[in-house]
């Protein structure tokens, strides 16, 4: 069972319920509900969103599309933009991710997870987690009416977010040294927009108190966020409203920017909000029967816009560690030292990034240099920072991988069908069997040797993916499971 219906658990359950297993997931909240984390990156959007099958609901949805980002931050007096385009495991439409209104977004994922078959249950709040001789065996939970009940599970999936106190089961919460910040945010109408392309961009400029961001929600709606080092919150304990207004007056690009808008105050936007204490990890990811997914684990900063990503990222993971022993599979431990080694890895890479993103007296060229040094590739500096900035710089991008493993599959699929002359119109190259997927995308998006890999149907062909530690496990073909590199299974 999965605690908790933001992207963390909804990823979790909807994986796990892919694989054939029954999930019930209890959110406390009733959907849409707001939440903060609205920068998405193209790692969630095409690679988890394709894995879940939500790409063409959000692609639906007309959030904003997201090329990259602007900055104005460190020397540099000018504004700097990077594009995702630049990254080579990026090419063509996966180099796009969207600015969202997590409230539709969540919903999404969640109803998504509903079409699963995850048995999903709102207005139902988890007070704690049962344990039996050392190991979590399910939990106690308050429903709608306001009536207790205890329910067993083989796992329990933590997805509870930053503010509930469930994770404590699991470890210690180690608050960041480094990122003591303090983040005020509210919501403008009317704000101006960078010039196109790049319209949808994160825009980030760093001022003399801190930072903030702007981001586009649709073409008149604007989330607009400061960021502080804790020794300024005096001046937001004055008076949230004119903070505000002294902040932005303090830089002058958002300033203008924000010279012709005024600020939302009904509704769901209409708040002027205050996070603090959000950057942090736990000292321990899972113990026997349950383990703890995306802000419940951990989180660090929101400059790069990584929380969702690692919260979606984790739910990939904990869904195969979880999905390989209700298979009888593996060990527990081999599956979730893999889970928390990958997700550790994941996040200390981006923790040691944005630690140098906060040294302001270095230009872009240099940010872009510690990116690479960090990410040890032979590619150009530039790149390295964009992969690792749109969640892909894993040695594997076993994401991608996935995705590309499956066009493979779906076009050797495809093709068998097509033997048949009269389902295949060589002329449109359109696969009627597959939808409306055409020949030249699928060809694009997938590596040339998987396709002759799917066309040949000889699997051995696919190229192994690595471990990523030594003695380590790898994706099945599928996503959805671990295996040991040793037994490669065939592709279904
Ligand atoms: P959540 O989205 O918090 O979902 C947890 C769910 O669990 C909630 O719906 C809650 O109601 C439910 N729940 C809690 N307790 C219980 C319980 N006891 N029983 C049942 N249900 C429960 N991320 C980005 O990707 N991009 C950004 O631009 C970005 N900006 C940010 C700015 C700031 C200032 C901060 C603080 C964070 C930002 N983030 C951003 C991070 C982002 O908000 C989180 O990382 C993301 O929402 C984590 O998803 P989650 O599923 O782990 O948790």
């Amino acid at each position: 069972m999965v605690v908790g219906g933001g992207p963390g658990g909804s990823t979790t359950a909807t994986l796990i319920a892919k694989a054939g297993h029954r999930v019930l997931l209890l959110e406390k909240e009733s959907f849409p509900r707001y939440q903060i984390g609205e920068s998405l990156l193209p790692s969630t959007v095409h690679g988890v969103g394709e894995m879940l099958g939500v790409t063409k609901e959000l692609e639906a949805a007309n959030f904003p599309v997201k090329r990259g980002g602007t900055f104005r931050w460190g020397n540099n007096p000018e504004p700097w933009t990077f594009t995702f385009a630049l990254s080579r495991k990026l090419a063509g439409p996966t180099s796009t991710a969207y600015q969202v209104d997590r409230a539709r977004f969540d919903s999404i994922l969640l109803n998504n997870a509903r079409k699963h078959g995850v048995e999903v249950r709102e207005e139902h709040e988890v007070l704690s987690l049962e344990e039996e001789a050392g190991r979590v065996c399910g939990v106690r939970f308050r429903d709608a009416e306001g009536a207790e009940h205890t329910v067993r599970s083989s796992y329990v999936v933590v997805a509870a977010g930053n503010t509930d106190g469930l994770y404590k089961t699991v470890g210690t919460r180690e608050l960041s040294q480094f990122f003591r910040n303090v983040a005020l945010f509210g919501y403008y109408e009317g704000g101006k927009r960078l010039p196109a392309p790049n319209e949808g961009n994160i825009l980030c400029a760093a001022f003399s108190d801190g930072w903030i961001w702007y981001i586009p929600l649709s073409d008149t709606l604007t989330s607009v966020g400061v960021v502080l080092s804790r020794d300024r919150i005096d001046v937001v304990q004055r008076g949230r409203e004119e903070a505000m207004a002294k902040f932005i007056a303090d830089c002058p690009l958002i300033a203008d920017y924000l010279s012709d808008a005024h600020r939302v105050t009904e509704g769901m936007y209409g708040e002027l909000r205050v996070r603090k204490d959000y950057s942090y990890c736990n000292n321990s990811f899972w113990k026997p029967g349950v383990v703890l997914v995306g802000d419940a684990a951990c989180f660090i900063d929101p400059v790069f816009s990584t929380g969702v990503h690692l919260a979606t990222y984790s739910g990939v993971l904990a869904a195969r560690s979880i999905n390989t022993r209700l298979n009888g599979e593996l060990t527990e431990d081999a599956c979730f030292t893999e889970f928390e080694s990958r997700y550790r890895r994941e996040f200390d890479l981006f923790h040691q990034f944005l630690q140098s993103m906060y040294e302001l007296n270095r230009d872009e060229s240099s940010y872009f240099w510690e990116a690479r040094k960090l990410l040890g590739t032979d590619q150009s500096d530039a790149q390295a920072f964009v992969d690792l900035v749109a969640g892909v710089s894993g040695p594997d991008s076993e994401l991608f991988d996935t995705t590309a493993r499956n066009r493979a599959n779906e076009f050797g699929e495809a093709l068998k069908q097509a033997s048949r002359p009269e389902v295949m119109d060589e002329g449109d190259l359109v696969f009627q069997g597959s939808g409306t997927r055409l020949l030249g995308d699928v060809l694009h998006e997938a590596t040339e040797l998987q396709v002759r890999a799917a066309l040949a149907e000889t699997p051995e062909l696919l190229p192994e993916p690595n471990p990523q530690f030594p003695g380590g496990l790898v994706p099945s073909w599928d996503g959805l499971h671990w295996r040991s590199p040793a037994a490669k299974a065939e592709p279904t």
